[in-house]
């Protein structure tokens, strides 16, 4: 029996476990693959406080490593489903079952791909999915945006700040985000909209050079020469494990707010698989502290 249970090692999870610890609690932490979740992409994390110039994979090993040394015990294997006794949890792996008081749910979400070639190969090479984390490395060049919701107007609109020109490439004639927004970028000259179209080609040497993108109209293929794609076509939380006992929203996130606290008591959600406007490491750390300091809380009252 642990005190505390966090399901997923990357930032949330990580910081939660740290948190857990300092608090005495016993800490079981469960992650389907390696520590870090979706920092390890980014080549070099340059907007968390203090942190200058780290890549996430050694940004996520020094938060694991943090982690250990305080003593939580981390297991790799896929939590698939958890049972609620009340004043105990049951958290069920492919392999085994563990009890605790409390469970933090920290999966995080997963970047919606274009599912075209060679895309993976170029995350940290010209391809991104955070403009917030990249654009900086793309100041006086030329980028595309990829999406219609309003993270890729929001997106567009800051690399707009930065980059020499910026092409919003969507899928329909209309957006799905805020016309503020788009009014906003309609203002600026630096970006060109392409309408009712797709990027179906990656074209690299070692880096992304060029996309191609195709009219789902006419079918005329355009190349665009760009140093950069940001990619914003959604996001998949990672909750559908625990959907028949947490209450999702209709995109599939935790419905919890800045507590962390759930409809379940004893069960928290803590970083990007959540409800919430910010989606940074800065947040999912905040998280992790927040649904760490609930699950103690409800440790000790239970
Ligand atoms: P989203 O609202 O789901 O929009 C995704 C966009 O990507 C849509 O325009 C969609 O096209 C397009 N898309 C989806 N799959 C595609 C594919 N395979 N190929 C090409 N295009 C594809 O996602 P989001 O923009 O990340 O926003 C998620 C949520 O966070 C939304 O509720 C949003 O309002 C919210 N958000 C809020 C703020 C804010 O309040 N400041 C900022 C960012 C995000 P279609 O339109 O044709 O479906």
């Amino acid at each position: 029996m642990y005190d505390i249970i966090v399901i997923g090692a990357g930032p949330a999870g990580l910081t939660a476990a740290i948190y857990a610890r300092r608090a005495s609690k016993t800490v079981l932490v469960l992650e389907a693959l390696s520590y870090g979740g979706q920092i390890i992409n980014t080549p070099d994390i340059e907007n968390y406080p203090a942190a200058m110039h780290i890549s996430g994979f050694d940004f996520a090993t020094k938060v694991y490593e943090q982690a250990q040394e305080l003593g939580a015990e981390f297991v790799f294997e896929k939590a698939v489903g958890i049972k609620d006794n009340g004043s105990t949890k049951e958290v069920i792996t492919d392999d085994n079952t563990y009890s605790c008081k409390a469970v933090i749910i920290a999966t995080g979400s997963e970047n919606r791909k274009l599912g075209i070639e060679n895309e993976d190969v170029l995350v940290g090479r010209g391809v991104s999915y955070c403009a917030t984390c990249d654009g900086a490395f793309y100041r006086g060049k030329t980028v595309a945006v990829a999406g219609g919701g309003n993270t890729a107007l929001e997106d567009a609109l800051y690399l707009s700040d930065l980059a020499e020109t910026v092409y919003l490439i969507h899928r329909r004639d209309a957006f799905r985000g805020d016309e503020a927004t788009v009014n906003a970028l309609k203002e600026r000259t630096n970006v060109k909209f392409i309408y009712n179209s797709n990027v179906t080609k990656l074209i690299a040497d070692k880096r992304l050079t060029a996309i191609e993108v195709t009219d789902k109209n006419t079918g005329a293929v355009t190349v665009l020469e760009i140093n950069g794609l940001f990619v914003a076509i959604g996001r998949i939380p990672e909750n559908q494990n625990f959907a028949q006992l947490i209450k999702l929203d209709g995109s599939g996130y935790v419905e919890a707010g800045e507590d962390c606290v759930t409809n379940v008591p004893g069960i928290y959600a803590a970083g990007d698989n959540r409800t919430k406007s910010v989606r940074q490491l800065v947040t999912a750390a905040a998280d992790g502290a927040v649904a760490a300091t609930e699950a103690v809380r409800f440790c000790q009252e239970t």
